[in-house]
Formats: C-alpha cells, structure tokens, sequence
C-alpha cells in the first residue's frame, strides 16, 4: 500500500479542524471540533483526538504516512510543545506527542499557523512561483510566515515571520505581548475599529462595529473610516518594508479577514510601501491578496508534513 497521503491538523482558538490531504493538497476526508478555549489542557485535547479519531477510521488512513500540525502560536518545534495564546490551558502543552500517540507512532511536523498558511501559499496560493516571499494573516490578529531561496522557513522553533509583534511605532501603545507599537495593535481587524471609533466613526442601524463595516464605510467614502484603513496599511507597509530589507523578498501576501477589504487596504498599502521600502533591491516589491481560502491552514500543515518526508528521504533517514 502506498503512503502517499498525510493527516493534516489546523489547531485555532474557534475551531479544530483536521483532513486527509493528497500530494496534490486535495482534501480527501475532513473532522471538525470547535475548541473548547476556555476548558483545562486534557479537554482540549480529547477534542483534537475526536478529530484525529474520525479521520483514523476512514479506509483511507492506512495510506497516511505522517501527521502535519499548524497551531496558533506561539509554538516549540524542537519540543513538540504549544502555548497558544487563546487557548490557556496549553502553556508548553506537548501537543506533538499525544498526537503522535493518537495517530498511531506516525511521524509528526509541528509549525505555527503563520506558518502553515505561508507554506499553502507557496505551494497553491499566490506565492506560488516565488523564492522569496512573505505571507501574512491579519484579522483578529496579524499573523505571517516566510518562504526563503525557495523554501519554507519555519526558523529553529517554528515561529519565524510573527510581523504582527514587530515595533513599527517605537512609542507607541503597549501591545498585549509586551511591547510596544507592534504591527498588530495598529493593523488588526478589532484595532481598525477601535481606531474608528476613537475618531467618531458610528457603526450603522445594525450595530456592526467590526473592521469589515468600517471597511465599508471606507468605501462608501467616509474619512475617519477611510483614515482608519490608511493607518492600517501604514503599519503592515513598515512592517512588511523592514522584513523585505532584512531578508529580500519579492512578494507580501495578505490574507484574512482584513485582507479581504480590497482596495479599502491595497491601495493605501501600495502608496505607503512607495514610501518605506525605497532602496532599489526593495522597490519592486508587490504586494497580493492571498488566494487560499479557509482550507490553507489545512493544506499548509499538509505541505509541512511532505516537506518533512521529503528532507528525511534525502538525507537517507
Ligand atoms: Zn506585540
């Protein structure tokens, strides 16, 4: 029988999901559980072990040859273990060796979920085609991941790329991580709307104060909301700006919920980009809404865990 298939996890604060993924990152056989969030670290878990319970029970299981994992971070590779921020019952929970448990001694590859959107990116998405490259989720949160000389770059902990806790206002508001004017107390989907509101923007007769109806009130041209959106992009701009200094990318992809605002954010992203990333092995840089959809987690961990079979083979292991 061959192994030609991988078990992948996406492992977030709202929702568990899990999938039987083919080497053409087809989804063959998907398992979901909300995350019970809120609950201690075994009853978390019991609900990962339902999800790679149904997957375990499909005929086609026999075919899985690893188990790839994108958790919310942050996470610990070389350990196996995770310490999602919204999910406090896990603080160096090892995740990697109860899976590996549950999946039967299957080899297990543990990445952020930054990660794991960045790695389905490259593969399917719009970094397809590009060494050098950036991708970001900025919603709730801003979240993001790295593709260098062609390949994915989890770094030694498997959390590299984490834009969206780079200081881009060195004074500025203290960001639940810690420090200070992080891309993400400026950029995400509920600082948009903070913003806003601070600034005397109402949400409409249904009370919708999220960053997608401030989106809309950007685009029906009202200027707080339009500001808001600008203030945005100015934050991911620097930030994408410094990365594309430091390592030379090519291409930012934005995904997530903020990311899907269009123009409201790509074109004052574009303008601000002119203005930060100017040296000439910068200035070419592009920037492109992300093209995977609510799967990419998914098929990400999948990439992960092939890319994992891969290594191991050309190294003889
Ligand atoms: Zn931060």
């Amino acid at each position: 029988m061959h192994t030609d298939l991988v078990a992948a996890l996406d492992i977030g604060g709202t929702k568990i999901a899990g999938a039987l993924v083919d080497g053409h990152g087809r989804i063959l056989v998907r398992a979901q559980r909300p995350t019970p969030a809120r609950e201690d670290g075994d009853t978390v878990m019991r609900a990962v072990e339902e999800v790679l319970g149904e997957l375990t029970v499909s005929p086609l299981w026999e075919r899985a040859a690893a188990v790839g994992i994108g958790s919310a971070g942050p996470v610990d590779r070389p350990a196996g273990t995770v310490s999602p921020v919204n999910v406090p019952g896990w603080r160096d929970y090892p995740l990697v060796g109860h899976v590996r448990a549950a999946a039967g001694g299957l080899p297990v590859e543990l990445i952020g979920d930054g990660v794991a959107i960045t790695a389905a990116e490259h593969w399917q998405g719009a970094a397809r085609g590009h060494d050098n490259a950036l991708c970001m989720v900025v919603s709730t949160g801003v979240g993001g991941g790295l593709v260098l000389g062609g390949r994915l770059h989890p770094g030694p902990t498997g959390n590299a790329g984490h834009i969206g806790h780079i200081s881009v206002d060195i004074d500025g508001d203290p960001c639940p991580c810690g420090s200070r004017g992080c891309v993400e107390r400026i950029a995400s989907g509920p600082n948009i709307a903070r913003r806003a509101v601070e600034n005397g923007w109402r949400p409409g007769p249904d009370g919708d104060a999220s960053a997608a109806a401030v989106a809309a009130a950007a685009r029906a041209g009202d200027p707080v909301a339009v500001a808001s959106f600008e203030r945005a992009a100015q934050a991911l701009a620097a930030g994408i700006a410094a990365t594309a200094t430091l390592v030379e990318i090519e291409i930012a992809v934005i995904g997530g919920g903020v990311g899907k605002a269009g123009e409201v954010l790509f074109a004052p992203l574009r303008k601000a980009l002119s203005a930060y990333a100017t040296l000439s092995f910068v200035r070419h840089l592009t920037v492109a809404p992300a093209r995977m959809g609510t799967d990419a987690g998914l098929v990400g961990a999948a990439a992960a865990a092939m890319n994992r079979r891969t290594d191991a083979a050309a190294a003889g292991v």
